[in-house]
């Protein structure tokens, strides 16, 4: 199982966030094993929890199943660039290797903005690999946009 094929997983719980009506961002976490232990997509309308993000709900997921706060060894996939939120719990939850997908200079927190994990107070930073699967990631969200701007 390659990078790109779990990126999937990811963009896949992506694309149920935007038939839900949500901000199509996918998350799924992968075990040591290279298993998919859990995946989520955006809730924060459904739930009308702000913290309802992606990688916040399948970091909760994981480490339920896994019964620790940490989880070591573990890889995260998200189709969009971690917020600084996001961030903060991946190096919490001591995520070994982030891979995302699209850059979000708007909002994201790794690449630009806080930059969490080159922060002076991170106390973890995981591997990042980004561009995995950017182009659908990217499409998604420009087509959620587009159809809501339309009258
Ligand atoms: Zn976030």
């Amino acid at each position: 199982m390659g990078f790109t094929s779990h990126m999937q997983a990811a963009l896949s719980e992506a694309r149920a966030a935007a038939a839900r009506g949500e901000v199509p961002v996918g998350a799924a976490v992968v075990a040591p094993s290279g298993r998919v232990v859990a995946r989520a997509g955006n809730r924060t309308r459904e739930l009308c929890d702000p913290t309802a993000h992606a990688e916040i709900l399948a970091l909760r997921a994981a480490c339920a199943a896994a019964g620790s706060e940490r989880l070591p060894g573990h890889a995260l996939y998200v189709t969009l660039e971690p917020c600084a939120m996001c961030a903060a719990a991946i190096a919490a939850a001591r995520i070994e290797r982030l891979v995302f997908g699209a850059s979000d200079p708007k909002s994201g927190g790794v690449l630009h903005g806080a930059r969490v994990f080159t922060h002076p107070q991170a106390h973890h930073a995981p591997e990042v690999l980004d561009g995995i699967g950017a182009d659908e990631a990217q499409q998604l969200l420009r087509a959620f946009f587009a159809a809501r701007r339309a009258p």
